[in-house]
């Protein structure tokens, strides 16, 4: 069977409710939902969207049901049923018990969890407190409906921790995974010398001026979601132009520029006309921009892509799939003026044999007075990428300095779509962001 597709899936609430609402899909937080009697992980409006579902849920859900029978337990959380019950034990207790629900879905569907399933088994309703998981007892956050506590003392309990998320997670809960409506325009956006004069303090401010828009931080409409979701499309631009701005590159470059994306996937989507073109937006004077993707796992790529804006200005994208550190000399390829890695994970394979990070940063640092920009989901991730290059550039390079010119920071071009930390020992970033935390480093000789 193929992954069976839903729309943000979201376990608390009714998901087929959710994918069919399109205007009305507001409305419907705040709903009563029934639990699955098998699972006791998955609600529904009612019984006639639960059969509906029946057909995506069954296999997950005998999966779970044979858990349970094996192991003579009434809920899957208390699968590691040797070490005591799971309500009242620690964050740790909790990981461990997920963890090894995990392995064994796995090896009973003999499969990969699919996206849902994963959700379903990592963020299951319970009391944010004690871990309760009786849905009867449970009563949600009527903020953001995707906290629950079993009782007013642990909501009050909770209450200074939770006002961190709590609009992350009402964010959360309403998007949808479609895309937002595209723009119409050729060209470029054109802003006056004194609109220029201040360079825009995050995403909103760089979109709003740019588009002559009022689109609000906080999203209360349908139309304000969708605007949250096409603010996010120029996270990866955004976050460029911010670097170029802390290096006062922004008022020295000349007419051209090139930029490296350094272990790219996916993120050649977020390249598009219009995310682009505001590249001469804010760097007036720049005619032709130049950007190398490289990356192993780049997407589907093409041949190289030419944007034109209005006869003169254009931008070539070029694609290469495969490791930097081995492309570069034989690649004719521009020198950078500025190289970004986004979502990097420098840190992940550190010094296992799956490590290719390593050699390419050994060869980014070679590159003096080009800024390096690096962005991650956590802070923890992001200090740990910080710390990887780093180390790097101590045991490579006597003869240069890497100075940090941001390290760790929050980004204010990140994507502002919330997504749910899976690792709850990390209670530093419970919800994070794509691009959400930026580094900024330089090679100099001293
Ligand atoms: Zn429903
Ligand atoms: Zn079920
Ligand atoms: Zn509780
Ligand atoms: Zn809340």
């Amino acid at each position: 069977m193929d992954e069976p597709m839903y729309n943000n899936f979201n376990p608390t609430r009714c998901n087929v409710c959710f994918s069919r609402a399109t205007e009305h899909r507001l409305m419907l937080v705040g709903q009563n939902l029934r639990y699955c009697k098998g699972c006791r992980l998955i609600g529904y409006c009612g019984e006639q969207h639960q059969k509906e579902d029946w057909k995506k849920h069954k296999e997950f859900c005998r999966a779970v049901t044979k858990i349970l029978t094996m192991k003579n337990i009434q809920h899957i959380l208390e699968v590691r049923e040797e070490c005591g019950p799971i309500i009242g034990s620690s964050r740790r207790d909790l990981e461990c018990a997920i963890s090894l629900a995990e392995c064994l879905m796995i090896a009973i569907l003999q499969r990969k969890l699919y996206q849902h399933e994963y959700t379903l088994l990592r963020f299951p309703n319970i009391c944010r407190v004690c871990f309760e998981y009786d849905s009867s007892k449970l009563k949600p956050c009527e903020d953001c409906y995707q906290s629950f506590y079993c009782s007013d003392e642990h909501r009050i309990h909770d209450s200074a921790d939770h006002a961190r998320w709590c609009e992350m997670y009402r964010i959360n809960l309403l998007l949808d995974a479609d895309y937002p409506t595209r723009l119409e325009t050729l060209g470029f956006p054109k802003l006056t010398p004194f609109e220029l004069s201040r360079f825009p303090k995050h995403s909103f401010e760089l979109v709003n001026l740019a588009y002559k828009t009022n689109i609000p931080f906080r999203p209360e409409s349908i139309k304000n979601f969708n605007d949250l979701k096409f603010v996010s499309n120029y996270s990866h631009i955004g976050t460029i132009l911010y670097a170029l701005y802390l290096t006062n590159m922004n008022q020295e470059l000349q007419n051209s520029l090139v930029v490296y994306v350094v272990g790219a996937e996916d993120e050649i989507v977020y390249f598009d006309y219009n995310t682009c073109s505001v590249i001469f937006t804010y760097i007036p004077q720049l005619q032709d921009v130049i950007i190398y993707f490289i990356g192993p796992s780049l997407g589907s790529i093409k041949d190289e892509i030419e944007l034109k804006y209005e006869g003169t200005r254009s931008i070539k994208m070029h694609y290469y799939k495969g490791l930097f550190h081995s492309l570069e000399p034989v690649e004719h390829m521009e020198r950078p003026q500025i190289i970004v890695s986004y979502n990097c994970g420098f840190h992940e394979h550190i010094e296992s044999n799956k490590d290719t990070w390593s050699s390419t940063l050994v060869r980014l640092i070679r590159y003096v007075n080009i800024p390096i920009v690096f962005t991650s989901y956590t802070r923890a991730e992001a200090c740990q990428d910080c710390a990887t290059i780093y180390s790097i550039s101590k045991r490579t390079t006597k003869k240069k300095d890497l100075v940090f010119v941001k390290r760790a920071a929050d980004n204010p071009f990140k994507d502002y779509k919330p997504l749910r930390n899976t690792n709850y020992i990390d209670d530093y970033d419970e919800l994070y962001y794509s691009n959400g935390y930026f580094s900024l480093v330089i090679s100099r000789v001293p």
